[in-house]
């Protein structure tokens, strides 16, 4: 039985002040819940160093929330995934519906992020999920499809015990909404079955499958208990310890 991870993204808020406020808060809030699950948080670049020393000696991961494939070079205002590690930070957040709409990364960029972090080591987090109007017209499987085809059909089957796939529906992405039990465990399945196929079963089965979109306290007991929902990815509710907390109490052992 593997813990389920719970994972905070704090997008764009929080001063480092404030960041390393609230990282002092989980640090001290959590020791009981660490046993049950894993929980990681993701600051902005600049707070990471701060959140990283906040959380030192407790198991809270750090991610960051986005990153460049090139080692190095002239790629101005960019990140690399060895300067991450140089930092001590191993997780990854790559693929967010915000990096993919606001920012414009399409699939072919993010199967070189995908590899790029793979090969430094890293452990991505990598996100995939279909817009409203995709699941309205009844194309949501095929998006996602497509999604881990374009990132993942290159890769061996060796990286899948490092990957985290988490599936955030856009339209359920700090709106409020949240996918049905039903509709995320729909998903999951679909996500875990081609990645059976993709890699076979034992490896497709090595990956944990996050859920995301408006997850709060209320609802995350729900969605944590669905089949193949290894975990939970949240935006808004992460940025309150209390709210993060009560979620990661709500997770539970799973596969
Ligand atoms: C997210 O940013 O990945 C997310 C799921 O946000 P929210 O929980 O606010 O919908």
């Amino acid at each position: 039985m593997g813990k389920q991870l719970i994972a905070g993204n704090w997008k764009l808020n929080l001063t480092v002040t404030e960041a390393a406020a609230l990282a002092q808060a989980l640090a001290t809030e959590s020791e009981e819940l660490l046993h049950r699950c894993d929980l990681l948080v993701a600051p902005g670049f600049l707070a990471l160093e701060t959140v990283r020393s906040a959380v030192l000696g407790t198991a809270i991961q750090v991610a960051a929330q986005n990153a460049y494939h090139e080692p190095k070079g002239a790629f101005t205002g960019e990140v690399s995934f060895a300067q991450l590690r140089d930092l001590g930070v191993y997780w990854v957040i790559l693929g967010h519906s915000e990096r993919r709409s606001v920012f414009g990364e399409h699939d072919e960029l993010l199967a070189r992020k995908l590899k790029g972090a793979l090969d430094c080591g890293m452990l991505p987090i990598f996100c995939v999920g279909e817009s409203l109007e995709q699941r309205e017209s009844g194309a949501a499987s095929t998006v996602v499809k497509a999604q881990l085809q374009a990132a993942l059909s290159d890769l061996p089957s060796d990286v899948a015990a490092r990957l985290v796939i988490a599936y955030e529906p856009v339209w359920a992405i700090g709106t409020g909404l949240t996918a049905s039990p039903a509709q995320a465990a729909e998903m999951h399945a679909l996500i875990r079955e081609e990645l059976a196929t993709l890699w076979g079963e034992a490896s497709g089965k090595s990956v944990r499958l996050l859920y995301g979109g408006s997850v709060k306290a209320a609802n995350a007991a729900e969605l944590l208990g669905q089949p193949n929902v290894d975990g939970v990815l949240v935006g808004g509710a992460s940025l309150q310890a209390s709210e993060f907390l009560a979620i990661a109490a709500a997770s539970c052992e799973t596969r």
